[in-house]
C-alpha cells in the first residue's frame, strides 16, 4: 500500500490549517463538505473564502450534499435530485471540471442504489464517509482500500498501527477519516492536533503518497 487519503468532512474551521499541514508535507487532503456549511455557516464553519483557497490549491474537494441530512429515506427520484443539485452547486461555484463534481460522498452513508443513481448522475466515484456498508466506496478500478480512522475516541496509536499494517499489505490505498481537527476534542469523532501531526509524520516515514481519491486515477 503506497497511498493514503486524508478524508475530511463537514467543513470545520480548522480545514485550511489542515491543508497547509499537508502540504508541508507534499500531501493533499480529501475535503468532504456539504453546500449549506457556506449558505447556513455556524460559528465553528470553514468561512467559504478559505473553500475556494483550499480547492485552489489543489486538494480534492468531495460532494457532501446540499443539507447534510441522512439519504437512507429518500425515494430514487430524491436522490437523483440531490446529487443533480450538489452537482450543479459545486459546478457553479468551481467550474464543472471540479473534483466535487465528480466525487460524492453522500451524508452519513451510502448505499448500492445512491451508488447507482450517483453514477446516473454524473459522479465518477461515490464514497461514504462512515465506515460501514464496506460495499459504499468505489474507487477507481483495480484500487482495493482500507477504512481506518483518527479519532480521538480510538486513540492515535491505533492509526500509527493501522498505517503500518497497511504499508505492508495488499491494499493499494487507504482512506483516513479525520472528520475535524481540536486542539482538545469535544467528542470522540474529533481529532487531536498533535495525533494527526503524529500519524502525517509516520505517513512520510513509510513514504506513502497523498493526493486524494483522483490521484489513484
Ligand atoms: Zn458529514
Amino acid at each position: 500500500m503506497s497511498h493514503v487519503i486524508w478524508l475530511f468532512s463537514d467543513a470545520g474551521n480548522t480545514d485550511g490549517q489542515a491543508a497547509a499541514l499537508l502540504e508541508e508535507h507534499g500531501m493533499k487532503g480529501a475535503f468532504a463538505w456539504a453546500t449549506n456549511a457556506f449558505t447556513h455557516p455556524g460559528r465553528e464553519t470553514l468561512p467559504w473564502a478559505e473553500a475556494q483557497e483550499i480547492a485552489a490549491h489543489g486538494h480534492e474537494v468531495h460532494s457532501h450534499g446540499m443539507r447534510h441530512d441522512s439519504w437512507s429515506r429518500y425515494t430514487e427520484t430524491e436522490i437523483a435530485r440531490a446529487c443533480r443539485a450538489t452537482r450543479q452547486w459545486w459546478a457553479n461555484r468551481l467550474g464543472r471540471d471540479c473534483s466535487a463534481c465528480k466525487i460524492i460522498g453522500p451524508p452519513y452513508y451510502s448505499t448500492a442504489t445512491i451508488r447507482r443513481i450517483a453514477l446516473e448522475t454524473g459522479y465518477t466515484y461515490t464514497l461514504s464517509n462512515w465506515l460501514t456498508p464496506a460495499d459504499s466506496v468505489e474507487l477507481p478500478a483495480g484500487y482495493e482500500y482500507q477504512w481506518i480512522t483518527c479519532y480521538h475516541g480510538e486513540g492515535p496509536s491505533a492509526t500509527l498501527d493501522a498505517l503500518d499494517w497497511a504499508s505492508k499489505s495488499a491494499y493499494r490505498a487507504v482512506i483516513c477519516s479525520l472528520h475535524r481537527l481540536r486542539d482538545e476534542p469535544a467528542y470522540d469523532k474529533e481529532v487531536r492536533w498533535s495525533d494527526f501531526r503524529a500519524v502525517i509524520d509516520h505517513a512520510v516515514e513509510l513514504g506513502l503518497t497523498a493526493n486524494g481519491v483522483l490521484g489513484l486515477a
